[in-house]
């Protein structure tokens, strides 16, 4: 019997097992390993705490399976009162509740395929080769053989903040990890909190601080300032898939395409374009070179971030009057330091992106929501710095993620495609232009599921 492993049960890990299961191979036994038991099934971003956060993407969307779009929402009829709770397929759900439904699987995965279908839950330390298998080894040295491996170890801890002292990061008032559980609840409601990043994990957190009935100031900071924009239902926008490839032959094009369907679609709200040319743009990112990627990195990322990762409107009316209100406000700049007084207040320096002057904030507290580590020498991960120091793992040209071939195998030092290792989901990020959405994490899970299987 062949033996699959997958490390991780995030989101990744459960729409690839629901994948492979569903090809129906009873010469397959597949085990999927998890290290965080409060994460089994749901990962990071869909823990049970995060009872107040919606999801970014309508429910009609979130299905874990490509071929069934309607299967979230038919689970909500099945499992909420579907006309009481209002939602609909145009909804944003809590993401707890998305988290119940990808548990709600991984259980019933569990049940259905008992014979063939494990979960341990342990942390993966190590992958030895072995001949034409890998030894998996856990923390606890137990070990595994497998004839496939599929790493899908998802999101990783933000960078840290260079700015900050390691004194200070160890302080208990600087929060290193956005997603930790309740840090917001430790923080008293007269208190000011500075958020570092502007993206869906900072909003997260105004939504929190909200419900907590927050009356400290609230201070948010990241280069440029922007905020994520808003979702708005439109129509949709079918691009001449030609006419597209040729004119983003460069990011410079890329922006003119979008730029001139905006103005010759007046009926569609811009969105439209932006979901319209999804599908396209890992073949348009394949296109570009290095030096593209990085002029893109450079200057249109922080841009386009904010247009295509949308928040719901509730979202937007909230952060628009806690700003109105002076509860809120807004920094752009490059953070220069960050030091501690003796009354235990950060003091936070930047240069600030209008003015060109070095400004400062005080602050109580601080949380860093600078966005998931991607540069793969960084992370704090036993498995992680083992692959690379062994070269079954190596670095993308970006140096975010690793490097894998268009099906998901992982490339290792001598360049070579591995027949039986596999990635899926956040650590592709970087060599593709989208990867960490449901959307890309089911294909790419289709597509290692129909080569293991
Ligand atoms: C806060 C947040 C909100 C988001 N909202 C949306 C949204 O609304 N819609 C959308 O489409 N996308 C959203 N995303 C995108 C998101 O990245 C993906 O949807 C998803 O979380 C990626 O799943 P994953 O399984 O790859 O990673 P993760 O969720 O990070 O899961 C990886 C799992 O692997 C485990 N693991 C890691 N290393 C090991 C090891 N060595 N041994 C054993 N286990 C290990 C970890 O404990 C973890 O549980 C959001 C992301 C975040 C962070």
């Amino acid at each position: 019997m062949k033996s699959i492993v997958v490390i991780g049960s995030g989101l990744s890990g459960l729409v690839l097992v629901s994948s492979l299961l569903e090809k129906e191979n009873e010469a397959s036994s597949i085990l999927l390993i998890e290290k965080n038991p409060e994460q089994l099934g749901k990962g990071i971003a869909y823990k049970s705490e995060f009872e107040l956060q919606p999801l970014n993407v309508r429910a009609g969307r979130m299905s874990i399976y490509q071929h069934h779009p309607n299967h979230f929402i038919q689970w909500i009829r099945d499992n909420y009162n579907y006309r009481d709770s209002g939602y609909t397929e145009h909804s944003f759900v809590p993401r707890s509740i998305y988290g119940e439904y990808l548990k709600s699987n991984l259980d019933n995965l569990s049940a259905t395929y008992s014979t063939r279908f494990q979960i341990v839950l342990g942390e993966v330390a190590r992958l030895e080769k072995s001949d034409d298998k890998w030894n998996v080894i856990l923390r606890n040295e137990k070990e595994i053989i497998a004839d496939q491996v599929v790493l899908a170890p998802g999101n990783f801890p933000p960078p840290d903040l260079s700015a900050a002292h390691p004194e200070i990061r160890k302080h208990p008032k600087y929060f290193p990890l956005p997603w930790q559980n309740g840090i917001l609840a430790s923080i008293p409601k007269d208190k000011t909190v500075l958020f570092v990043g502007m993206g869906l994990s900072t909003i997260d957190h105004l939504i929190t601080l909200n419900k907590n009935k927050h009356t400290g100031k609230i201070i948010a900071i990241s280069r440029n300032g922007l905020l994520p924009l808003t979702h708005k239902l439109t129509g949709a926008f079918v691009p001449n898939k030609d006419e597209l490839l040729n004119g983003c032959e460069t990011p410079i094009g890329f922006l003119k395409f979008l730029r001139e369907k905006t103005n010759t679609h007046p009926n569609l709200h811009w969105s439209a374009i932006i979901d319209g040319i999804r599908p396209y743009q890992n073949q348009i990112w394949a296109n570009w070179s290095i030096d593209q990627k990085k002029q893109f990195h450079r200057h249109i990322r922080p841009f386009w971030e904010i247009h295509r990762h949308r928040i719901p409107e509730e979202s937007s009316e909230l952060i628009k009057k806690l700003i109105e209100n002076g509860q809120l406000s807004i920094r752009a700049g490059r953070i220069k330091g960050i030091s501690l007084t003796r009354s235990d207040e950060f003091i936070l320096s930047y240069l600030d992106k209008k003015s060109g002057n070095l400004s400062a904030v005080t602050t109580d507290y601080i949380v860093n929501c600078t966005g998931s580590q991607s540069d793969f020498r960084k992370i704090d991960s036993p498995l992680i710095k083992q692959l690379l120091s062994d070269g079954h793992v190596v670095l993308n040209d970006l140096q975010m993620g690793i490097l894998t071939d268009e099906s998901g195998r992982l490339i290792d030092n001598k360049g070579n495609s591995q027949p039986n290792l596999f990635t899926l989901g956040p650590t592709r990020k970087g060599q593709l232009w989208e990867s960490v959405a449901l959307n890309e994490i089911r294909q790419q899970a289709e597509n290692i599921s129909n080569q293991i299987i």
